[in-house]
């Protein structure tokens, strides 16, 4: 019927780039702020919200300092995505949205840990669950993390917000004549979209058959529209 919001419950998956925008490192706090407030948005239209963060934009395991080894240099990785958690946690709390952190790697005195269970209580209660810490395992990204917690949270749909419009044939950045897959299935996005999404991830969705939706996150509205169901600007996968 009209009005009705498509999806229930989403798991939106928000990487370190991100919230990035155009500073070199860190946090753009313009960023933080506007996809704070589009989430409240879309909690007030009684969407269950919960957010996996990334955390590129402070450290990468793969691409860090070669005297590390990758488990150490990984395990920093998952730090760095709970200081998004808890600047994203902060950043709604101010506007007046309940939310709750829970991480991977324990660290009580800051969040909870992941219980499943408590994750789905929290979101029918109309918190937003904001996952940090990954999957706690090093050699995995945040995008896997975030489909296997759509998986366990029985998401409706993945959405997965990134710098670009979505799936494209080429990479858009270099090359302007780029064309923008709008419907795919799973197959394309592990054929195109590799550099928007890996293929652990890609294959997590197929499996527990979670529709993802890649779009643009620096386009103002964006997410509402995503998670109102309108395709306008992105692609979407199924
Ligand atoms: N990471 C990890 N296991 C996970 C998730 C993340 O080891 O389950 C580490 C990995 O080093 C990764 C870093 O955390 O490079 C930051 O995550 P990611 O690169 O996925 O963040 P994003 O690109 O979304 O900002």
């Amino acid at each position: 019927t009209s009005g009705r919001v498509p999806y229930r419950r989403v798991l939106l998956k928000l990487s370190g780039e991100a919230l990035q925008g155009s500073l070199g490192f860190g946090v753009d706090y313009t960023v933080l702020e506007s996809v704070a407030k589009e989430i409240a948005a879309a909690v007030l239209k009684g969407i269950q919200i919960a957010v996996v963060v990334g955390g590129g934009n402070y450290f990468r395991g793969a691409s860090a300092w070669e005297g590390l080894e990758r488990a150490s240099a990984d395990y920093v990785g998952m730090l760095a995505t709970c200081m998004n958690a808890m600047l994203l946690q902060g950043a709604l709390e101010r506007i007046g949205v309940e939310t709750r952190v829970q991480t991977s790697i324990e660290m009580r005195e800051i969040a909870e840990p992941y219980i499943r269970r408590r994750a789905i209580r929290h979101l029918e209660r109309g918190r937003v669950v904001i996952f940090g810490g990954g999957t706690g395992n090093p050699f995995f990204t945040t995008d896997t993390a975030a489909a296997l917690r759509a998986a366990e949270i029985d998401a409706d749909a993945f959405f997965k917000a990134t710098k670009v419009d979505g799936v494209f044939d080429c990479d858009p950045v270099k090359n302007p004549a780029a064309i923008l897959h709008r419907q795919l299935c799973y197959r394309d996005v592990m054929h195109y979209g590799l550099q928007v999404m890996d293929e652990t991830a890609i294959t997590l969705c197929k499996e527990n058959d979670i529709p993802v939706i890649v779009f643009n996150v620096c386009t103002p509205g964006n997410i509402v529209r995503a998670f109102a169901g309108d395709p306008e600007g992105c692609s979407a996968a199924c």
